[in-house]
């Protein structure tokens, strides 16, 4: 497996952080290599380049710690770059969302046993307020003066949002062709919304160069990746916890960066050798637009390099043309026995959609692709019916609304009578 190319290792914020200031964090280690690195504002190792990740001692933990938590992220703080007193700083305290049993969605599908993650009820309605608020934990820890992003949309609203909470500056960088209400979502929360003419990985590229110029900068999902990046972990958790302490035998995962998907695994192999759950085999699956399906492509083709995509689909927040995780995406979803699928947006926009009239979720696009793979899965044979099945709705619809607003509407425009609506032929 090749690490993807990261051209260079920022600038240190500050010097040291404070004493616990990550927990049970003890290094950062790279994924390729296992090169450790002491803990600070770096992304990339220093020997062979390729990612960086936590690495924790953890204590003992057991469940009734944790199910004495708060009914946040913050139940699992032992499990995250965080200090013990997490709590005290201001966030925007997201997760511990609902697991919701989809029966009429199942039974649509075939799926016998199947639930919905619905991380659209966060703060700011999707799942990046999980990744953000530990990315501003260590924003904070390391002195960092402005909190910011290259962003799909939802990101760049959590960052505003829980930038604004913390009294901290905030500067998000955006696609300029990004849906109109993901951009109202981020203008609402800070001065310094900035539009950028191209797409998501011309953004991305350049808050690379800013990270790199600019002293002080927290870019949450570039120099203090490694602690975002955790923050996806709790969503595994969750899901394991909310069971009752076991996990699901397939769990279907939008991927964009593919740093969720990634997560999520890690958080139930953290879960078995803590031994809060019992170890049991579990099949991981990607979902993808054919739009920007670059992983799903390599999937199929039996490569182990993702080739890099142009965009071009009605799943905005999945449109990551050159997904940093992208390889890592692979092999688990290879080595669990599960796969990566990938629809159009037709599908997409039917599968919000469903979503929708099976189980009165209103989900983005993102879930509308997650819902459609899903279907696909059970119709190719790909995922077995008969398993307890999870899959994840990562944002709100009423961000995406223009994707489905000319397929539905109202059902007839009457006068106001009695005759008028019996004519209709809905009574
Ligand atoms: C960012 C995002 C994702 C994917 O996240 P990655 O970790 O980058 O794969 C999925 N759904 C929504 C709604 C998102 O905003
Ligand atoms: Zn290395």
């Amino acid at each position: 497996m090749s690490a993807p190319v990261i051209e260079a290792v920022t600038t240190p914020v500050v010097a040291g952080p404070r004493e616990g200031a990550f927990g049970n964090a003890v290094a950062l280690a790279c994924r390729e290599c296992a090169h450790r690195t002491a803990l600070g504002p770096f992304y990339a190792c220093p020997e062979c380049f390729g990612p960086l990740e936590i690495a924790y001692e953890f204590p003992a933990v057991t469940r009734e710690e944790i199910e004495a938590g708060p009914r946040n992220i913050w139940r699992y703080k032992a499990l995250l770059p965080v200090p013990a007193d997490i709590e005290t700083s201001p966030n925007t305290e997201p997760g511990f969302t609902r697991l919701l049993k989809a029966e009429n969605l199942g039974r649509e599908l075939g799926i016998e046993s199947l639930w919905v993650k619905d991380d659209s009820t966060n703060p700011t309605n999707s799942f990046k307020d999980r990744v953000v608020a530990c990315a501003l934990s260590a924003a904070r820890e390391l002195d960092a003066k402005v909190f910011a992003c290259p962003s799909t949309g939802n990101l760049a609203n959590a960052v505003a949002a829980a930038g604004a909470r913390a009294g901290i500056k905030t500067v998000v960088f955006i696609p300029s062709n990004l849906e109109h209400p993901k951009q109202v979502n981020s203008a609402i929360f800070t001065e310094s919304l900035v539009a950028v003419d191209g797409n998501y990985d011309d953004v991305n590229k350049l808050a690379s160069e800013i990270a790199g110029e600019e002293e002080g900068w927290a870019f949450v999902n570039v120099n203090v990746r490694p602690y975002y990046a955790e923050g996806s972990k709790t969503l595994g958790y969750e899901i394991a916890e909310q069971l009752g302490w076991r996990l699901p035998d397939q769990v279907v995962i939008p991927v964009a960066s593919g740093s969720q998907l990634t997560k999520v695994d890690k958080a139930f192999q953290e879960l078995i050798k803590l031994g809060l759950v019992e170890d049991k085999p579990y099949r991981i699956f990607g979902a993808q637009a054919e739009g920007c399906g670059p992983v799903a492509t390599a999937y199929k083709a039996g490569h182990d390099a993702i080739r890099p995509v142009k965009p071009d689909t009605i799943a905005k927040s999945l449109a990551i043309g050159n997904p940093a995780d992208g390889i890592y995406v692979l092999d688990i979803t290879r080595r669990s026995g599960g796969a990566v699928e990938e629809v159009t947006d037709e599908e997409i926009r039917a599968g919000i959609v469903l979503l929708a009239r099976t189980e009165g979720i209103f989900t983005e696009t993102a879930g509308g692709t997650t819902t459609a793979v899903t279907k696909k899965l059970v119709e190719t044979g790909q995922l077995d019916p008969t398993l307890e099945t999870v899959i994840i709705n990562t944002g709100h619809g009423l961000k995406t609304l223009d994707a489905v607003a000319g397929g539905v509407g109202a059902a007839a425009t009457i006068a106001p009578t009695y005759q008028a609506f019996k004519d209709t032929g809905i009574a």
